[in-house]
């Protein structure tokens, strides 16, 4: 991955309106369990945070992947993960599969928007019934002349309670399985859509999550992604995005925290003298470090086959579970060498601890990565 001076002023950029934008509201936010997407998307879509890879012709940046690695790492620094992850639905999660997929009007109507931030977005994949297991779900859409009716629950929807649209996926035949699903857009103002509640979580908590209710939803028919009956092979290509910018921000976000720890360590003393002089301390964060520096590594290389246009599922898949193992770890380590600093709400360790907890359940768990990828080593399912 070769970053240019183009990249650097994206980074500044991106960093500047992290601190502006939404550090300074992250208290206020946390609290209320919901950031005001309708306010902050806006400000993020005028500097092209929404769509950096986009087609220009609906607002997007023409760039290529490499700055999305950029965009990711520094959404990873936001004082939480829970706007981060938001941003992240929106740019990387309901949107590839409607950029790529998506008719010239349905892009026109809902991409466009999504790119400026005048319009939120969610994706809806997971149910009640059927989080990992995603052939297991069971929303439907019947076609009615030149409409679905859509019927089902979908629950843990990043941005539900605050969507103009869901990127929707549901069985559109009996054919059971991963075959016969599509992919729906449909907007929350049809009747029949409710949020019918928001969902009180560990951490992430200045991000909306939803259960949303569809009873005999109405949309037109041209609101379908791309093919009838490919929605699951379309959301399997789409799960490659939300992979790779979770492990891009897990980057950004644990370079971060453990910088702020050397810092901590720097300063405070026990036994006459910094604690950061405690070698086996030194160890600890230098072995964190350079777990970090594979992931980051391995990101790019990710990337690379990306821009390259190679199929990543292999790449995204072992980085997504990395991201869930190692974000575990740094957090866990950043508690335990603050000591009972670790642990206080006051201090930013605990959001930290709580936030990235989520990213080895999230976007397909350690679990399912491991499945993934033992089956592409050829072993029975
Ligand atoms: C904060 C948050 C935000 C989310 N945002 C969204 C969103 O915006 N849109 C969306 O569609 N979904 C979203 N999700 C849902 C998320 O993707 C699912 O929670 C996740 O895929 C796991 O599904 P599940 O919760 O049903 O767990 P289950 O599938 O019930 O799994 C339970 C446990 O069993 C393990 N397991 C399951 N199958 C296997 C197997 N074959 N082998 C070994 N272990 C297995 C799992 O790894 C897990 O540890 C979100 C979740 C959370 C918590």
């Amino acid at each position: 991955m070769q970053f240019t001076a183009e990249h650097d002023l994206f980074r500044k950029t991106v960093r500047e309106v992290v601190e502006r934008e939404i550090n300074p509201h992250v208290e206020q936010w946390e609290d209320d369990g919901i950031f005001p997407a309708h306010e902050l998307f806006p400000k993020l879509g005028a500097v092209g945070m929404l769509g950096v890879e986009y087609d220009p012709a609906y607002g997007g940046g023409g760039a290529d992947h490499s700055f999305t690695v950029v965009l990711g790492e520094e959404l990873g620094r936001a004082a939480c993960a829970g706007v981060p992850m938001a941003i992240a639905v929106q740019t990387d999660m309901a949107t590839p599969s409607l950029a790529r997929f998506g008719s010239e009007d349905l892009k026109r109507r809902y991409l466009a928007p999504a790119i400026s931030g005048e319009m939120v977005c969610s994706i809806g994949v997971s149910e009640p019934d059927a989080g990992s297991d995603v052939a297991g779900l069971t929303t439907r859409a019947v076609r009615d002349g030149d409409e679905w009716v859509i019927n089902g629950t979908k629950l843990w929807i990043t941005n539900g309670t605050q969507a103009d649209w869901i990127c929707l996926l549901c069985r559109t035949s009996d054919e059971g399985g991963s075959r016969g699903m599509s992919q729906i857009v449909v907007p929350t103002t049809a009747p029949g859509f409710s949020v019918s509640r928001r969902l009180d979580k560990l951490g992430m908590r200045s991000s909306d999550t939803a259960e949303l209710s569809f009873v005999d939803v109405r949309v037109p028919f041209e609101n379908t992604i791309g093919e009838v009956g490919k929605g699951f092979q379309q959301q399997m290509m789409q799960f490659q995005n939300e992979r790779m910018i979770a492990a891009y921000m897990g980057v950004g976000a644990m370079e971060l925290a453990l910088d702020r720890t050397v810092e901590y360590l720097r300063d405070r003393k026990a036994f006459g003298r910094p604690l950061l002089d405690n070698q086996h301390l030194q160890f600890e964060l230098g072995a964190c470090y350079a777990e970090l520096d594979l992931l980051r590594h391995y990101n790019y290389g990710c990337a690379d086959a990306y821009l390259r246009g190679e199929d990543t599922t292999r790449f995204a898949t072992i980085a997504k579970w990395k991201l869930g193992k190692l974000a575990r770890h740094v957090a866990d380590v950043c508690v335990q060498l603050h000591g009972g600093m670790g642990y206080v709400e006051e201090n930013w360790t605990a959001r930290f601890f709580r936030d990235w907890r989520l990213w080895a359940i999230g976007g397909g768990t350690d679990e399912v990565m491991m499945r993934t990828l033992v089956r592409m080593e050829g072993m029975p399912g």
